[in-house]
């Protein structure tokens, strides 16, 4: 068993890369690509990325492997046509252009889904299905989905944590009637589990790489998720914490949360509901006025211990929408003591503050309470924040097994294919 070998695939919103692993989830091998400039739009320098990212991966290793996935960031969306070929440049997960159909989109879902956001998977559809090319398009697909054609050859579908911003209904299974009934329909992809084996790769590509030729495609997730699912956090009330340029909050509830003022909402995870918000304070603040090295020289001379009695609302810019919501909210960042290593303490002490305010709203609004917090991101390594944050929280807080996302898809290949053989 320990010779069985799988490989996820992350492309993130800098990079790729490619992380294997054995049965037991000990990495065997990894690479990584950067995507910069252009190339992170271009669907060719996509496919180019993913075959280097194969390719570097040791022979020996890359025979063994018998699971393949991919994660992708999330809303990263495509048209093509009925081989698979793009008919248009991919809309990246932040490109806001369908603004323009967010009046339309009003009309057509229900009040404050989480398709009404301007750069929902769906707004995307929407507003590509007025653009000229779209004649030529048979197959809408994600990022994720894309790149998984590319392996196994079949067009037309995706996962449930892609497609929930496509507005498909993961908690019945199905697309909404309201979505069916429109005229882009026939272009929505067929939607299964995260993880689930779609097919085994195609000939030619099991040749071009030195695959087995039955090495299982399985069906990918999003960036985000893929994260999560690397830090180790499976249980009721496991949370992850991403103290990285913003503060993301995730946490593993019984009940599904939603709560479109706060922007909080729920991925499916088996029968689990992964809910989370995101704020706008976090490392970006703290590089504004530190370099890394100083980051850790004065939080070395910070004492934990001692609480701050500094009360800020770090922001680069106003508004915020989780935990406070409020556009207007303007970054609180006075008084500045001369001193840095106190600004630098007021700084760690407030963002701790804001995450626990942010889990005490997603446990208000009915999420399961916290057990364990896993920590990722350019945070996590620093002690004396972990101290500080210890303070607000009862529920222990630990580091993150693994931060890479390509090795939480690694997992979902690794259980998507355990679960098909049982
Ligand atoms: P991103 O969200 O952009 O992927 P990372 O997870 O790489 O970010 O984290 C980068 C952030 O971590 C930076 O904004 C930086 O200020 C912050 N950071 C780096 N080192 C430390 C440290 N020792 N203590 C606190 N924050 C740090």
């Amino acid at each position: 068993v320990k010779e069985n070998y799988t490989l996820g695939i992350d492309f993130g919103t800098s990079g790729a890369r490619a992380v294997v692993i054995n049965a037991l989830g000990v990495v065997q091998a990894e690479t990584r690509k950067s995507l910069i400039g252009e190339d992170i739009t271009q669907v060719k320098a996509w496919e180019y990325t993913l075959f280097g990212l194969i390719a570097e991966i040791p022979p020996k290793i890359r025979q063994k492997i018998n699971a393949i996935a991919i994660d992708g960031t999330s809303s990263t969306v495509m048209l093509c046509d009925a081989t698979g070929t793009p008919v248009t440049t991919p809309l990246m997960y932040n490109d806001t252009r369908a603004v323009a159909v967010q009046k339309q989109l009003k009309v057509i879902a229900p009040p404050n889904h989480t398709v009404l956001s301007a750069t929902s998977s769906l707004a995307k559809l929407l507003w590509l299905s007025q653009q000229p090319t779209f004649s030529d398009a048979k197959y809408f697909l994600h990022q994720a989905d894309w790149l998984a054609f590319l392996l196994h050859g079949k067009l037309g579908i995706s996962d449930y944590h892609n497609a929930l911003k496509l507005g498909y209904d993961v908690e019945h299974f199905c697309y909404p009637i309201w979505l069916t009934q429109l005229a882009i329909a026939p272009l929505l992809p067929q939607v299964v589990v995260p993880g689930t084996p779609i097919a085994e790769v195609t000939a030619s590509i099991a040749t071009r790489f030195g695959l087995r030729r039955d090495c299982y495609v399985c069906a990918g997730t999003t960036d985000s998720i893929a994260a999560f699912l690397a830090s180790g956090a499976t249980s009721l009330g496991e949370a992850v914490t991403s103290l990285g340029s913003t503060l993301v909050l995730k946490l593993l509830s019984q009940t599904r949360v939603e709560n479109s003022l706060y922007g909080i909402y729920s991925h499916r995870l088996g029968d689990l509901w992964l809910t989370g918000g995101a704020s706008n304070t976090g490392g970006a603040v703290l590089k504004q006025f530190f370099s890394n090295t100083e980051l850790e020289q004065f939080s070395r001379q910070i004492d934990p211990q001692k609480v701050s009695p500094l009360d800020y609302y770090p922001l680069l810019q106003r508004g915020d929408r989780f935990p406070v919501n409020d556009p207007d909210l303007q970054p609180r960042l006075e008084p500045r003591p001369d001193n840095r290593v106190e600004f630098l303490h007021g700084l760690l002490e407030s963002i701790a503050r804001i995450e626990h305010q942010g889990y005490q709203l997603l446990q208000q609004l009915g999420a399961t309470p916290l057990t364990r917090i896993y920590t990722a991101g350019g945070g996590a390594a620093n002690a004396t924040w972990t101290a500080i944050r210890q303070r607000y929280f009862k529920a222990p807080l630990v580091m993150s097994q693994h931060t890479e996302a390509a090795y939480g898809t690694a997992l979902l290949a690794l259980r998507g294919i355990n679960n098909n053989r049982n």
